[in-house]
């Protein structure tokens, strides 16, 4: 069934089910967590039994959110739940093993995602890549069908969309995500306070690993290419946390004449997570990651790929190079 489902159905499934389980990608960001606790939370107050899994559970830089507790990593044993719901995910895989066993006794699965690579691996799909944010697809979906939208909605509704737009600032933004926006503030949203939390208040590890990737910043010849890489010792020696490395890549992308960032992290197992982000439709970081077993958006693209460091970045700058 590769079809969109229609927002009517998805209010069926909502109405005629009891217990849903709400699961987000791996390494989650606000985007994930928020569209888990913007859907969630409404469910809730429709009287439905409502689990929050994710495989690396709730990153510290979320915890303000109001109920963010509820967020937790999946059961080892698979409870009874009705419908399984994947937020924010592009492949299934994403959701780790962890939830696929937890969601295997689920009846039917939802793919609700704004990803342009997703496969739509649901029994229902809901993909929507003209969507800057997962949690704006949420948004259309709560006041379609007239759902409750909660305090705790709201906020998560909000953090969604200004982690996954840059601040409402990449091209993804619409004025449909501005109307978002000034509907939340309608509905009570304190602006400053939430922006405080999201952007004003990040561990000084975070800041330390600016200076150890500034040390390894390099420019491409022609200028359009910056990249910089971690090594797992600087995880190890700086303590840090997956998310600590979150927007970084948006400083070496804001260099003028660049075209594609790239940030190399070479992952505890071995493996290497390569993020792009490229800042002119013409190039498609999406298309450069699928070369590679990755995916994402046109402009936000990521990989997990075979090492070692140095040869995983031989590859994607010849690929990127190429496409340019
Ligand atoms: P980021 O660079 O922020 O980790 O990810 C940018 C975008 O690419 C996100 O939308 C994310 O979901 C997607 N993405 C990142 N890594 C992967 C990956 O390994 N596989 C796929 N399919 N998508 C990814
Ligand atoms: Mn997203």
């Amino acid at each position: 069934m590769s079809e969109n489902a229609s927002i009517e159905t998805l209010g069926g499934i909502f109405r005629d089910n009891q217990i849903f389980a709400l699961m987000s990608h791996v390494r989650p960001d606000g985007d994930a967590i928020g569209s888990q606790l913007g859907l969630g939370l409404a469910l809730e107050a429709m009287g439905k039994t409502v689990h929050y899994w994710n495989d690396d559970g709730l990153p510290e830089n979320l915890e303000f959110l109001p109920h963010s507790e509820k967020i937790a990593r999946p059961p080892h044993e698979a409870p009874v739940v009705d419908v399984a719901i994947a937020l924010d995910t592009a492949t299934k895989v994403r959701l780790g093993e962890n939830n696929l066993r937890a969601a295997s006794r689920a009846s039917l699965w939802v793919n609700i995602d704004h990803h342009i690579s997703n496969p739509r691996y649901g029994d229902v799909n809901y993909v929507d890549a003209t969507s800057p944010a997962t949690g704006q697809i949420i948004y259309e979906i709560i006041k379609s069908l007239d759902m409750p939208l909660p305090e705790g909605s709201r906020d998560a509704i909000y953090v969604a969309v200004s982690t996954d737009t840059g601040s409402f600032q990449y091209d993804s933004t619409t004025s449909r995500t501005y109307r978002l926006a000034a509907d939340l503030l309608d509905r009570g949203l304190a602006v400053g306070d939430i922006n405080a939390k999201i952007y004003d208040s990040y561990p000084y590890r975070r800041i330390e690993l600016m200076r150890t990737l500034l040390n390894t910043l390099q420019l491409s010849a022609d200028g359009r290419v910056a990249h910089w890489d971690m090594l797992d010792a600087t995880r190890i020696s700086l303590g840090l946390k997956p998310e600590d490395s979150e927007g970084l890549i948006d400083l070496i992308r804001a260099i003028r004449g660049v075209q594609v960032a790239v940030f190399f992290e070479e992952l505890p197992d071995g493996k290497i997570r390569v993020s792009m982000r490229s800042k002119d439709r013409s190039t498609n970081v999406c298309e450069i990651a699928t070369l590679f077993g990755g995916g994402g958006h046109a402009l936000a693209a990521g990989i997990r790929m075979a090492g070692p460091l140095e040869a995983a970045k031989e590859k994607v700058l010849a690929a990127i190079a190429t496409a340019i």
